[in-house]
C-alpha cells in the first residue's frame, strides 16, 4: 500500500484543525524525527482494535511519520460504530446510520492496512500477532487497544449467549443498542425499565444517567405511565451528579428514580428479576444490565493485564505496557490515572501521546517528556439539551504520572440547548479526527 501523497504543510493543517476542535495534545509539537521519515520503512505497527483508541493512533502514527512506518490495524468489524451518541438510538431520536463510520478513509488517505479479523494470540518473545484466520502479523511495536469485555462470572444468570440476548447491556455500540431499543418499543405502557450500574470503575462513568435521561425522554412521549429505575452499585451518581439529579427531579419529575447502593449479585432472566448483595430483589419489564468489566481478553493474551486482574498499567509517557517491553495499550483498557475517565475522548487523547511516542521511538528520539491530555464528555439530557465536565491532564515528572490540573476543568452551569448544539458538533468532529 503506498504512502498518503500528503505535503506536510496539509499534515500541519490537518493537526491544526485537529487541535482547534479540542483532540490535540501537546504530544505533537516534539517530533523533530518524524519529517525525515519518509521512504520506504519496513517499521511495523500492528495495532489491535479499530475503536476509539485504537483507529487514532493508525491514523496519527502514520500521518506523524509521514507514511514512513507500516500499520497494520485489526479490527472485526465492518465499519466503526460509536457508543458515544448511542442513547440516542436508544431513546429514539437518532437511528444507528448516524452513529455509524466507514473505515475507508483509513486505507484511502493515510495508507493504514486495515486487517478485517480478529487477533487471537500475541507472541512478545518472537513480536507476531496471530489472527483468528490464520494469517500472522510481525511488529516492532504493537498497540493494543482492545476496549472492554464484560466479567459474566460476576452476574451469573447471565453467563450464556441465550441469557445474554433477553437481558441487554448495550454498552457496546451496535446490534445490542438496536435490540434494546426494540425491547423499549414493545414494553407496555406503565411499564418499569430498570437499569443496573456496576460498582466503579467501568466505560463512561456518566453514560448510564445518560441513557436513563434518552430512556425517560422516550417514555414521557410514548408511554407516559412508565418508570426508569435506576439501581446503582455505587454509593451516589459518579459523574456530573448535581446536573443529572437536577434534570430528574425538573425535566423528568415522577418518571425517573435513583437508588444507590445496589451492587447485582445476579439475575433471574426468565422474570427480569436483578438481585443485590443487600438490597431486596428487583422486578423489571426491560432489565438492563451494564455487567462489571475489565480489559478486552486479547490484554491478557499479551500479559499486560498487571492492575487487580482487570486493567494494563502503563507508562503514561509513551503508553508502553510497565511488564511488557513493545507493546502499548490505550483507552478502556488501561490503568487509568488518578481522576481520568475511561472515555472516548480519552482514548483518543492517549492515542495521540502513544502515536507521537512511537513515531520517535522508532526514530531513534525520546518521547516528549511533557504530554498534555484533555477530555470533554457531554451528556444528553433530552433529544437537544446537554451538559459537560472536562478536564486537563498534565505530567507530573516527580509523581511520574498524570495528575489533573487543578482549575483547569468543570462541568456546565445547567443544561442548554447550546450545548446540546456543541454535543453534535463534538461527535462529529471526533469521527472526523479519528476516522477522516
Ligand atoms: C452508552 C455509552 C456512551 C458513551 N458516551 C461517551 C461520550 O459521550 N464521550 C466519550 O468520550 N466516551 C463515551 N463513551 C465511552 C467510549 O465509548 C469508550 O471509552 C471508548 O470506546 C474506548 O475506546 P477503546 O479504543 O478503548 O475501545 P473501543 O472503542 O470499544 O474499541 C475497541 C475495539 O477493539 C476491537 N477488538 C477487541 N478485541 C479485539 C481483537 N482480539 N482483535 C481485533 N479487534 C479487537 C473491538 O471490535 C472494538 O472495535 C460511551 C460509552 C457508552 C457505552
Amino acid at each position: 500500500m503506498s504512502p498518503p501523497a500528503k505535503s506536510s504543510a496539509m499534515q500541519r493543517r490537518d493537526f491544526l484543525k485537529a487541535t482547534a476542535a479540542g483532540f490535540g495534545t501537546t504530544a505533537a509539537l516534539a517530533l523533530p524525527g518524524c519529517a525525515t521519515m519518509g521512504g520506504g520503512s519496513s517499521r511495523k505497527v500492528v495495532i489491535v482494535g479499530g475503536g476509539y483508541g485504537g483507529a487514532t493512533a493508525a491514523k496519527y502514527v502514520r500521518m506523524w511519520s509521514n507514511g514512513g512506518i507500516d500499520v497494520s490495524l485489526v479490527e472485526p468489524n465492518p465499519e466503526f460504530i460509536s457508543c458515544p451518541m448511542s442513547n440516542l438510538v436508544i431513546g429514539g431520536s437518532r437511528d444507528l446510520a448516524f452513529i455509524t463510520v466507514s473505515y475507508d478513509n483509513l486505507p484511502g488517505r493515510h495508507g493504514v492496512k486495515v486487517v478485517r479479523d480478529a487477533a487471537t494470540t500475541i507472541d512478545t518473545g518472537k513480536r507476531t500477532v496471530g489472527l483468528a484466520g490464520g494469517g500472522v502479523l510481525p511488529y516492532d511495536r504493537l498497540i493494543l487497544s482492545p476496549g472492554i469485555e464484560f466479567m459474566w462470572d460476576k452476574v451469573p444468570g447471565l453467563d450464556n449467549a441465550d441469557a445474554q440476548a433477553k437481558v441487554l447491556h448495550a454498552w457496546k455500540a451496535g446490534p445490542q443498542t438496536v435490540a434494546l431499543r426494540k425491547q423499549l418499543e414493545a414494553m407496555p405502557d406503565g411499564g418499569v425499565y430498570v437499569l443496573s450500574i456496576p460498582v466503579a470503575p467501568y466505560r463512561c462513568p456518566p453514560g448510564p444517567y445518560e441513557r436513563a435521561c434518552q430512556v425517560a425522554w422516550y417514555l414521557r412521549r410514548a408511554k407516559p405511565r412508565s418508570k426508569v429505575l435506576i439501581l446503582d452499585g455505587n454509593p451516589d451518581v459518579t459523574s456530573k451528579a448535581a446536573l443529572f439529579r437536577k434534570a430528574w427531579a425538573e425535566e423528568y419529575k415522577g418518571i425517573v428514580e435513583y437508588r444507590g447502593n445496589h451492587v447485582l449479585t445476579d439475575v433471574d432472566v426468565a422474570t427480569k428479576t436483578a438481585k443485590f448483595e443487600v438490597q431486596d430483589d428487583v422486578r423489571a419489564d426491560v432489565l438492563n444490565v451494564v455487567p462489571p468489566q475489565r480489559a478486552g481478553a486479547i490484554a491478557r493474551e499479551a500479559e499486560v493485564v498487571t492492575a487487580n486482574d482487570r486493567w494494563c498499567d502503563v507508562d503514561f509517557l509513551t503508553f508502553e505496557s510497565v511488564q511488557v517491553r513493545n507493546v502499548h495499550v490505550l483507552g478502556d483498557a488501561i490503568q487509568v490515572a488518578a481522576g481520568m475517565p475511561k472515555s472516548g475522548h480519552m482514548a483518543n487523547q492517549h492515542a495521540k501521546v502513544c502515536a507521537a511516542a512511537v513515531v520517535a521511538l522508532l526514530s531513534g528520539q525520546p518521547p516528549n517528556p511533557s504530554p498534555v491530555l484533555n477530555n470533554t464528555c457531554y451528556s444528553m439530557i433530552t433529544d437537544k439539551d446537554s451538559i459537560h465536565v472536562c478536564s486537563v491532564h498534565q505530567w507530573d515528572k516527580d509523581k511520574k504520572t498524570l495528575l489533573p490540573v487543578p482549575g483547569a476543568g468543570g462541568v456546565s452551569p445547567a443544561m442548554s440547548e447550546l450545548e446540546g448544539i456543541y454535543a453534535f458538533a463534538w461527535a462529529k468532529n471526533i469521527w472526523a479526527d479519528t476516522l477522516a
